[in-house]
């Protein structure tokens, strides 16, 4: 299995080369097809798998490859800051070696909010965000989320168990109805099914 294979561009193809990932994880291999066709996906994947590029890579892919628009176009909720700082360096990395760069923004709770409202104020493409300082930024008009595309709950099994559910049910409802949702987790919890029920259409299942 190659990422070529999988329906990457030649500038994605260059961008993972140079990131140093020779073939596609097993997370990588299941979820770029259908998350390149713009399918809703729900993976049951571990940290360690690769389950970061495996939405990274193809949501930067239908980033550059549709026209420009006033973002964020994909949000990103992550239940803690180092996971969210994780996502977003990586993203960072990526787009930093592609042609038209996508803006990542990242927020995270417990430092100041003035610092990540100015990095606002000149917009972004993709925001990763733990869901209560994304509650802040919108209470301050850091952003608004009626351009969102492709929304991500990564590690949506501690999403829900932090104390955050009603938190991500505030952020869910300000997102537009039409969109791709991918949703990750460690594990099927009860509370992330009935998550998946009310948020995914038709979802490709892949379990890890
Ligand atoms: P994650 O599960 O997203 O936290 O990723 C775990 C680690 O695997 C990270 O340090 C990545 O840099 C690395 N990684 C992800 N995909 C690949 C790949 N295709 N080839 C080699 N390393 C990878």
């Amino acid at each position: 299995m190659s990422f070529a294979s999988l329906g990457l561009t030649p500038a994605l193809l260059r961008a993972v080369r140079e990131q140093g990932y020779h073939a596609p994880t097993a997370i990588q291999a299941a979820a770029l097809p259908p998350v390149l066709a713009g399918r809703d996906v729900l993976a049951i994947a571990q940290t360690g798998s690769g389950k970061t590029a495996a939405f990274v890579l193809p949501l930067l892919q239908r980033l550059v490859e549709s026209p420009a628009r006033p973002g964020p176009r994909v949000l990103v909720l992550a239940p803690t800051r180092e996971l969210a700082a994780q996502t977003a360096e990586l993203l960072r990395e990526l787009a930093a070696r592609l042609l038209h760069r996508p803006k990542i923004a990242l927020a995270f709770g417990g430092v100041s909010i003035n610092p990540q409202l100015m990095a606002l104020r000149g917009g972004c493409d993709v925001m990763v965000a733990t869901p209560g300082r994304l509650l802040d930024l919108l209470d301050h008009n850091g952003l608004q989320l009626a351009g969102v595309q492709h929304l991500v709950l990564d590690e949506a099994d501690r999403l829900l168990g932090q104390g955050f559910a009603d938190e991500l049910q505030r952020v869910l409802a300000l997102v537009p109805a039409r969109r791709q949702s991918l949703l990750f987790s460690a594990t099927f919890a009860p509370a992330v099914q009935a998550l998946a029920d009310a948020l995914l259409h038709e979802p490709e299942r892949i379990v890890i």
